[in-house]
Order: structure tokens, then sequence, then C-alpha cells
């Protein structure tokens, strides 16, 4: 893949969050944005190493550096198995069963903000809350 060839979505976004665009880094940060829900690092690294070789412990490093600043969400779904997404505004369910993580908009959750924020004194920039149960294909499995 020519740099030139790069979505200009990815490079704006990497920039616009203070990170270098380098190829890799768009690459990584394409797989994570175009699938379809949270990906597993090996996941990201089978799908970006289909336009250009990338070995699997950068591609680690840069999952890394992109949550630590914020361009990835990182979520912990147990047993040391972490998945990534972007995207703002939503939270994670956690299918204890089978393992998969999906994004929740936070509208569907009805959580109330501002009397969290109240009770507790806080100010609230950021909402991304962890639920766990068993999904509906596994409930129906379990019977
Ligand atoms: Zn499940
Ligand atoms: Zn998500």
């Amino acid at each position: 893949m020519e740099p030139r060839e790069t979505p200009n979505a990815a490079r704006d976004f990497l920039e616009r969050t203070g990170i270098d665009p380098t190829l890799n880094r768009i690459l990584v940060w394409s797989a994570v944005a175009s699938a379809k829900g949270p990906v597993t690092a090996a996941e990201v690294h089978a799908e970006a190493t289909r336009e250009h070789r990338l070995n699997r412990v950068t591609v680690y490093r840069i999952l890394d550096l992109l949550a630590e600043r914020g361009a990835v969400n990182r979520i912990n779904a147990g047993e040391r198995a972490l998945r990534y997404c972007v995207g703002d505004g939503h939270s994670h369910f956690h299918c204890t069963n089978c393992g998969e993580v999906r994004c929740i908009a936070n509208e569907t959750l009805h959580f109330d903000e501002s009397a969290v924020a109240n009770a507790l004194g806080l100010t609230i920039s950021h909402i991304d809350l962890h639920l766990e149960g068993v999904c509906p294909k596994c409930s129906r499995a379990l019977g």
C-alpha cells in the first residue's frame, strides 16, 4: 500500500489525537475501525497484514500506544483477553460464556450521568460502562 492510498480519515483522526500518523499506525487503526465489533490483537494483526507485512509485536505495541492516547478503546474481556474498538459515547457488553464483546450505545442504557456526577461531586467526560452476562445466542443454547 502506497502512503498516498492510505485513508485520509485515519490519517486525520490520528493527527487530531496527537499521534504521528505512520503507515503502520494507520493500518492498525483502520483495521480496528473497519471491524464489525471489538476485535482482539490477533484479529487486528490478521487484518492489517492483508495490506502490508507487519509483525505481531509491532501490532501489539501500536495498539498499546493508540489505547494510551485514546485513539482506540481497550476492553478487558476477562482471562487476559483484550479487545479494541473505536468511537466515543458507547459502553461494552461481555458475554462470560462465549467471550463475545459488543459495543452498546450509551443512550440505550439510560445511565443518569448528571445524578451520579451530582451525588459524587464528579465531572464526567467519558462513559464506558462494563456490562457482563450472557448474550442472546448463549441464552438460547443454555436453555
Ligand atoms: Zn455468548
Ligand atoms: Zn466499543
